[in-house]
């Protein structure tokens, strides 16, 4: 199989289920903004190579799948796809695993690796990283000086999506095993879901709360207006702290980062810390007491007034429209 000059490799996640991870369009769309996406699928799984081309990947490559050990055997594909594409760049998922696969194949390949960008573009000497960094407060490129760059992509950051392409041309990856020592998976307990919300992490709207919101019980309403939106719930460290919800749904520096396309704080103060993990949403809005919250330096749409009058007006107002 030829590849074109321009291509670049991008890893792509599967789901416990066998299906692509949502995080698919995304380093598809980013692959696409740069050169010509080539997909990477670790999989047994049928039919993966036609749901990456209706992504956008011009040709996918298949590898055996990774059994019962951990990282290693994405490391050792991505090895010998990118022997065989030589790419302009490699994209993997700034996931937990995709973290784990990017830092060993950069170190085994002596790569250069950029993690957690929000952004691809490409200049003159080659493609170049966005990040979001300080907490957000600043946005920095970051390039490499040798070889093809290793980018982690954070879920949610990338807008673009690839054109489809109803017939990628489609061939299975011949993989050395490396023979590197790689954890096992001795059982998996599925957690079981309760919950129909989105998942915070990749979720293309977020309603959060903060310690404006006052009590567990309170915190109720950021739930009924995410309900509403079909939102997942966030919060800040704050409400975290005080109990309203579980560490889980915390934003920011030590939670998860989110990259909306909307993203409602209500009760929110807008700590560097908190930015730090939304402010590279698409549209902001904030509701707070405060005037002088630091959150409406960065809110695109901004309300001066109590969640508790607020936000049942603007659930009645979407239930209205909605009907
Ligand atoms: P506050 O700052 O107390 O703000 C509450 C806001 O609610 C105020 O602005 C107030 O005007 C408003 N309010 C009160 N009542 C109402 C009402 N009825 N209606 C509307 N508005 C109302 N924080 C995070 O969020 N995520 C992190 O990952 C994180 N990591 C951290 C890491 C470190 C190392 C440190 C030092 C701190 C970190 N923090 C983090 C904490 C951060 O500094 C702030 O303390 C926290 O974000 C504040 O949360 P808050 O905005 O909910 O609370």
């Amino acid at each position: 199989m030829a590849f074109a000059e321009d291509s670049v490799l991008v890893l792509l996640d599967t789901m416990p289920d066998g299906a692509l991870a949502k995080t698919a369009a995304e380093l598809l769309g980013a692959a696409a903004l740069v050169g010509t996406p080539v997909a990477l699928i670790v999989s047994d799984a049928e039919g993966l190579a036609q749901a990456a081309g209706l992504l956008g990947a011009a040709s996918v490559l298949v590898a055996p799948a990774a059994g019962d050990r951990l990282t290693v055997p994405d490391v050792d594909a991505l090895a010998a796809a990118t022997d065989l594409v030589r790419p302009d760049a490699v994209l993997v998922s700034n996931s937990i695993e995709g973290r784990d696969v990017a830092g060993r194949y950069a170190a085994r390949t002596r790569s250069g690796l950029c993690v957690d960008a929000v952004g691809v573009t490409r200049d003159a000497e080659g493609i170049v990283a966005q990040h979001s960094v300080y907490g957000g407060a600043y946005n920095v490129d970051a390039a490499v000086t040798w070889g093809a760059p290793v980018i982690t992509v954070r879920q949610g950051a990338i807008e673009a999506r690839a054109n489809a392409v109803p017939s990628p041309s489609v061939s299975t990856l011949v993989v050395m095993a490396s023979g590197s020592r790689a954890g096992r998976i001795d059982g998996v307990d599925p957690v079981v879901v309760t919950s129909s919300r989105p998942e915070l992490r990749g979720a293309g709207t977020v309603v959060s709360g903060g310690r404006g919101l006052g009590s567990q019980e309170k915190f109720v309403l950021v739930e009924e207006l995410a309900d509403t939106l079909g939102a997942a719930v966030g919060a800040s460290r704050a409400a975290v702290d005080a109990g309203y919800v579980p560490q889980s749904f915390q934003v920011g520096q030590t939670g998860v980062s989110v990259s909306p396309q909307l993203y409602v704080a209500l009760g929110i103060s807008g700590a560097i810390q908190h930015k730090a993990g939304m402010q590279t949403a698409k549209t902001i809005v904030a509701v707070n007491t405060d005037p002088d919250a630091p959150i409406f330096e960065i809110a695109d749409f901004g309300v001066v007034g109590d969640v508790f009058t607020v936000v049942p007006q603007l659930i009645t107002a979407l239930q209205a429209w909605k009907a």
